[in-house]
């Protein structure tokens, strides 16, 4: 078999950077292991983020938060498209940028917050500082115990479970193959480009893009190269539906904690807590610590909670890196093997991402400069 692109990964990342080529006449095929997604992008909390993670602040530090910085403007870039891509892959994606709400239940936490809004706004991030009664104007549903808050109006909200799905169909529309059920085992970089082994036989491609989220550095090691990137398990809730009360994405400066309810009125519950992997067959599970702590934190934060149910806890694997810095474009020394690898909140980044390491292939200058996403850092 042969194509001119091959995309490794059949979650957001791949699915998205398929379109974004095929839509330009390019000849790709997307192999994917398992089936479309099944991995982060259709288990994640739908969650489109701009301000910096909370919690990773307080753990990391301010100096982290600075470097950490410059990846905010590649989350605003994406939100703005997800607002409009639904349209033109004509899928209703349920996107809702109705604004992230972080509150504090200490000064401690209000100091923190402003630290973080300080290093924000320097990045372009619209962020607003609220007190208590600007809180409860915002936001009724917010406990009494909340002493105050920063509001990004940017933020929001997707539906992970049409996503992935939406960009796939749309790049078969212009005339992308996808193959499921297909594992990349082996790659080689010929003088004529790369062949590829699957579990279905081999590929010859000129330039490959790998999308392998959280498996993405087992892909980039095929090649022999060395990225570090990271496997978490995390979990995930959902509620049953209930009567429009939350419009906005919340988060707990106290702990991880994020909280949205869905066009169909459930709460999605989340924030990051850790999930468990069984000891008797290393599958993963959900973790009734976290589980607890998570939903405590978000009735001391949502009261009203109390009187709904929660359905159903998750696990998945969330793809990291140690500096939660993305790995996009092409890999210096390896002419033609292209990196999307957006780490911890690449739902959000998914559109963008895609899109700019799509240009890069196609030879374009990219909407969004990748540069300082190299991994050159790694070298
Ligand atoms: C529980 C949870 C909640 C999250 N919440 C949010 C959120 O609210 N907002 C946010 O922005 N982000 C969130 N994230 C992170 C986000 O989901 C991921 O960063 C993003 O989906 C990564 O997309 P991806 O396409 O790179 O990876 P994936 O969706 O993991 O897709 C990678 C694909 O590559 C395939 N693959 C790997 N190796 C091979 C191989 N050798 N051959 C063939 N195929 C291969 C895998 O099977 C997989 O389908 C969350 C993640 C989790 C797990």
């Amino acid at each position: 078999m042969k194509t001119d692109v091959l995309i490794i990964g059949g979650g957001l990342a791949g699915c998205a950077t398929a379109y974004f080529l095929a839509r330009e006449g390019i000849d790709v095929l997307l192999v994917e292991r398992f089936d479309l997604n099944t991995q982060a992008s259709g288990a994640n909390a739908g969650s489109l983020h701009i301000q910096i993670p909370h919690d990773a602040f307080v753990t990391e530090g301010a100096d982290w938060a600075r470097e950490f910085a410059p990846t905010i403007r590649l989350m605003t870039e994406s939100t703005k498209l997800w607002a409009t891509i639904g349209a033109e892959i004509d899928c209703d994606l349920e996107v809702k940028i109705t604004g992230g709400l972080l509150v504090a239940h200490t000064q401690g936490q209000m100091r923190d917050i402003g630290r973080k809004a300080d290093i924000e706004r320097r990045h372009g991030v619209n962020i607003e500082f609220l007190d208590r009664n600007e809180v409860r104007a915002l936001a009724p549903y917010i406990s009494d115990n909340v002493i105050g808050g920063a509001f990004c109006p940017d933020e929001g909200s997707a539906n992970p479970l049409k996503a992935t799905p939406g960009f796939a169909e749309a790049a078969m529309h212009h005339g992308a193959r996808i193959m499921c059920n297909t594992e990349i085992v082996g790659l080689e970089d010929t003088s004529k480009g790369f062949v590829a082994q699957t579990t279905a036989g081999s590929i010859a491609a000129r330039r490959i893009v790998n999308c392998g989220g959280a498996d993405a550095g087992t892909v980039a090691a095929l090649l022999g190269l060395n990225l570090p990137v990271e496997g978490h398990p995390i979990q995930v809730s959902v509620t049953e539906p209930a009567e429009a009360l939350v419009p906005h994405l919340v988060y707990a400066a106290a702990e991880k904690l994020t909280l949205k309810q869905m066009r169909n009125g459930t709460f999605i519950i989340g924030g990051g807590w850790p999930a468990t992997r069984r000891q008797n067959d290393n599958k993963l599970a959900v973790n009734l610590r976290s589980l607890r702590d998570n939903m405590r934190l978000a009735l001391n934060v949502v009261p009203a909670l109390a009187d709904i149910h929660v359905v159903r806890s998750w696990p998945a694997i969330v793809n990291g890196t140690a500096d939660w810095k993305p790995i996009l474009g092409e890999v210096p020394g390896h002419a033609g093997f292209f990196m999307n690898m957006f780490p911890w909140m690449g739902f959000t980044a998914g559109p963008i991402s895609a899109l700019a390491v799509a240009e890069l292939v196609m030879g374009r200058r990219p909407s969004f400069d990748l540069k300082r996403f190299s991994a050159q850092r790694y070298a």
